[in-house]
């Protein structure tokens, strides 16, 4: 399941980043943000935790 704000997989409900309950199944794909300083990839999608994350949720 992924968040549809942050789009956090999320494996237990709600969303830990900010207790969304609204989470999505259809979502595909997912980048690992593990170093927020080295990560030019989070900063390009607007991420600002580590964590997964889907790369798409409709
Ligand atoms: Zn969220």
């Amino acid at each position: 399941m992924a968040c549809r704000k942050c789009k956090r997989i999320c494996f237990d409900k709600p969303c830990p980043e900010h207790g969304d309950k609204d989470l999505s199944s259809d979502w595909y794909g997912f980048v690992v943000i593990d170093d927020m300083k080295h990560s030019s990839m989070g900063q390009v999608a607007g991420i600002t935790k580590e964590g997964i994350y889907a790369i798409k949720v409709r």
